[in-house]
């Protein structure tokens, strides 16, 4: 607080000067008779907490906060609610995903015959011989239990091409108008990285397509956003994920369009979530030459990493994996890029100043990335590279102290054993006490995130701190129970932690004074509440920079 005295002399200074320093000094909100869980160890619990200017500015007890008030304060009784710093999703697809909910069919739906239905509906809207697209289809959810075929889409939409993504994003379904446009047919050679598959009797192309494989399709179909559906999906997305709890992600494969729609969402204050965005590697080149590194931006819109895909997905069971999957003896899943082609992609973004994050699932796949990054390391040692190993989801114990030596930060998903727990048969029990290993990473000393990879996971910080709590999925079954954390580690695991992978650490990740002002107001205290039920914790308030961006 200022003394009269002071106040006085700050005054004189003229009004450019003393608004901002006086605005700085008095809270505009005090949130208090809360449970506030704060992640700051110096002072994990508090009653009440001040908000200036978009930051935290005292926590403390009652007392010790309401004292700060002014005549300009707003005051909020919590009445005994628990607050949580806002979530962070480490790696998650918000632009992709918003522009996919504007113009795709949304399948996340529970049998063939609605996914058909919502597509003919859309097919009936558009013109014949126009794409319709669908996304977020999984072919382990539907009642029928089956994966859609050639001759469904066909049937349900016989004058449309159609391409329907696993909501994984690495794999396809498409019809046979399609196929044609893609000019593709039982001849075609498997493009590298990628494959076609082929009906074992009649060698046919089944309409299922997997990773490179799709690119034939992405050629042909027309992406004719403009500027202003860009910035529609950006606030669409940031809208339903502010609604979760979450105030900051980062977009794990930013192009410059994303990056630039979410700069236009925040200019037109439509932007609820911050971003540290990711540039996907066939773009850095660009922004090199533009002289832009990791960590250009602000607090809300910032550059993150290149990133490089390594292999396949594990909801698609495409990633590469030392054992076969269960039940498939000669699948070993898809590297998509060689090592020595990684490396070179790699070298001259690290040389550059970038962060690198590569995709890397199967435990081949994460020996291969750390081995690019011990090799550039060496080569060309740079201070606090922070590399990232996106998703990092099986691993060993060799691959854990490799990661732990080279200070890396794996980001593996935070709902898949609840929500994917049908898919998990394919990889095993036994694997399964080896994959998303948070237990494996904290023991280590290891500052693993929580990360949704939305669309292919869930994004809400319930459902993950409720399956890395129980790592049972919504049938009851438990997918690697050796690899269970405490709530509490779980919290951390999605605040603290997840600042620290974009360099943030200092300004987020914790209710502390100074930092910003991010947190969520739950319905029910996760301490109390039954661990199978956390998912149905509501949320009731979501605050990003000191104004509530949700309010139940
Ligand atoms: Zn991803």
């Amino acid at each position: 607080m200022l003394d009269s005295s002071r106040r006085e002399f700050i005054c004189n200074l003229g009004a450019f000067l003393a608004l901002p320093l006086l605005q700085a000094q008095e809270p505009d909100l005090i949130l208090y008779n809360g449970n506030l869980w704060t992640v700051d160890e110096k002072l994990p619990r508090a009653q009440a907490v001040a908000i200036s200017a978009g930051r935290f500015f005292a926590v403390g007890t009652n007392d010790e906060i309401l004292h700060l008030a002014t005549g300009r304060s707003r005051k909020l009784d919590l009445v005994g609610k628990t607050v949580l710093p806002g979530f962070i999703d480490a790696h998650s697809h918000p632009a992709e995903a918003g522009l996919s909910h504007l113009r795709m069919v949304d399948c996340d739906l529970r049998s063939i015959a609605e996914i058909l239905k919502a597509l003919r509906e859309r097919a009936q809207k558009t013109p014949k011989g126009e794409w319709v697209l669908g996304f977020k289809y999984d072919d382990t959810k539907p009642l029928e239990n089956r994966p859609l075929t050639l001759q469904d889409l066909n049937e349900a939409l016989p004058e449309h091409p159609v391409f329907v993504g696993h909501r994984g994003g690495h794999t396809a379904w498409v019809n046979s108008q399609a196929l044609k446009l893609a000019k593709l047919g039982k001849n075609s050679p498997d493009p590298q990285g990628g494959k076609y598959d082929h009906d074992s009797t009649t060698g046919e192309l089944t309409g299922h397509v997997r990773e490179h494989g799709m690119d034939a399709f992405r050629a042909v179909i027309p992406a004719n956003f403009t500027r202003e559906d860009h910035r529609e999906g950006v606030r669409l997305i940031s809208k339903m994920m502010s609604r979760t709890g979450v105030t900051s992600v980062t977009d794990a494969s930013g192009s410059p369009e994303d990056l630039f729609a979410y700069q236009e969402a925040r200019d037109a204050g439509e932007l609820s979530v911050r971003i540290y965005c990711h540039i996907f590697h066939a773009f850095v080149g660009k922004m090199l030459e533009a002289g832009v590194k990791t960590g250009l931006g602000d607090e809300w819109v910032r550059v993150g990493a290149q990133k490089m895909v390594c292999d396949g997905s594990i909801s698609e069971r495409t990633a590469r994996l030392s054992q076969p999957y269960i039940g498939r003896p000669d699948d070993f899943g898809i590297l998509v890029t060689p090592e020595d082609q990684l490396y070179e992609m790699a070298r001259r973004a690290h040389e550059a100043g970038w962060q690198l994050g590569t995709h890397a699932n199967g435990d081949v796949a994460i020996d291969v990335t750390l081995r690019v990054y011990e090799r550039l390391q060496k080569e060309m040692p740079r201070k606090d590279p922070r590399f990232r190993l996106e998703h990092c989801s099986l691993v060993n114990n060799a691959l854990i102290k490799r990661i732990h030596d080279l200070g890396a930060i794996p980001t593996p998903f935070s709902t898949y054993a609840y929500y994917h727990g049908e898919k998990m048969k394919e990889y095993g029990a036994e694997r399964l006490n080896h994959m998303f290993a948070l237990r494996s990473f904290l023991d280590a000393g290891i500052r693993a995130t929580q990360a949704s990879d939305y669309p292919p996971g869930p994004f809400e910080p319930m459902m993950a701190l409720q399956s890395e709590v129980t790592r049972t999925d919504s049938k009851g079954n438990v997918w690697g129970p050796k690899q269970r954390i405490s709530l509490e580690e779980a919290i951390r695991v999605g605040t603290m932690n997840g600042a620290y992978p974009s360099y943030e650490e200092n300004s987020k990740g914790s209710i502390e004074a100074g930092k910003l002002a991010d947190l969520v107001v739950l319905g029910r205290d996760p301490f109390k509440e039954d661990p199978s039920n956390i998912v149905n914790i509501p949320i009731e308030r979501t605050m990003t920079g000191g104004k509530w961006v949700f309010e139940s």
